[in-house]
């Protein structure tokens, strides 16, 4: 079902009535990699909302790496998320770690990130096949393409066609970077499957001030979109703050990507 063919070269996913993902206009997705407060989601929301970034982000259910950290602000998190997808009119993001969630979730945002750690949760997969919302399918920490594809497959066939592949690195020898982006992955999955596939250079690199080149080359290997984290004091983010841009640097990259999108 993912493939492409002659009857099927390119499905358009749309977050929003003005916001679609395949289509000519590159997307861009914004925001910290946690939910914090209302008072931080504000401050993100209201720049990233005059720079031309589309979409929010902000997770508020964290897989996190050791079980005493921060574990994300739950349903107060997916009401902050809400309260800014409507006064804003800017569709939102954030992430659904289990089949038990997906209701909640499903409820308040508009796209339902499945991460990296879930890539390979079936069962979670195949619920997903039966949401009508989009779902954004990260590529698992060591997952081939086929695997991800595959992954991709599981949601398609139990019936949601709107899936959004992203490419978010993977794991190496050389931890110099967090990841290591695979742009080859972009570049074969725009040839081989339909869907729209974007790309998640923060959490590829690892460190905020290599996000932007990264960036560049996503879009010139054919990426529909990026997915960026940022926050308004980047350094005191819960998570990932190594990786956070500023809302200054943010909305820079942002216009410096213009010309670059224009040009492919
Ligand atoms: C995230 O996007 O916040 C995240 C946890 O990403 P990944 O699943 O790619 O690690
Ligand atoms: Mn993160």
């Amino acid at each position: 079902l993912a493939s492409k063919s002659d009857s099927k070269s390119q499905t358009l996913v749309n977050l929003s009535e003005q916001v679609v993902v395949g289509g000519k206009e590159l997307v861009i997705i914004g925001g910290p990699c946690s939910v914090e407060s209302l008072e931080q989601m504000e401050t993100v929301t209201q720049k990233l909302s005059v720079s031309s970034v589309q979409a929010l982000r902000g997770g508020v259910y964290k897989p996190r790496t050791s079980p005493y950290a921060f574990q994300g602000m739950g349903k107060a998190g997916l009401e902050i998320l809400s309260e800014m997808r409507s006064q804003y009119n800017i569709p939102v993001v954030t992430e659904v770690m289990t089949v038990s969630q997906i209701e909640l979730v499903a409820n308040h945002a508009d796209m339902l990130q499945v991460g990296s750690r879930n890539m390979h949760n079936f069962d979670l997969l195949k619920a997903l096949g039966k949401v009508k919302k989009p779902i954004l399918l990260k590529r698992g920490l060591a997952a081939t393409i086929e695997e991800f594809v595959m992954a991709a497959e599981y949601i398609l066939s139990h019936g949601n066609p709107n899936v959004v592949l992203c490419e978010r690195g993977i794991r190496s020898f050389d931890n110099y970077t967090r990841n290591v982006l695979d742009l080859g992955a972009i570049a074969a999955l725009k040839q081989i499957t339909h869907l729209p596939a974007i790309v998640d250079p923060s959490h590829a690199v690892g460190k905020r001030e290599l996000i932007a080149p990264l960036a560049k080359a996503a879009i010139a290997c054919g990426a529909d979109g990026l997915i960026i984290e940022c926050h308004p004091e980047p350094e005191k983010s819960v998570s990932d703050a190594r990786q956070a841009l500023s809302l200054e640097a943010m909305a820079e990259l942002v216009n410096s990507l213009k010309p670059v999108a224009a040009s492919v």
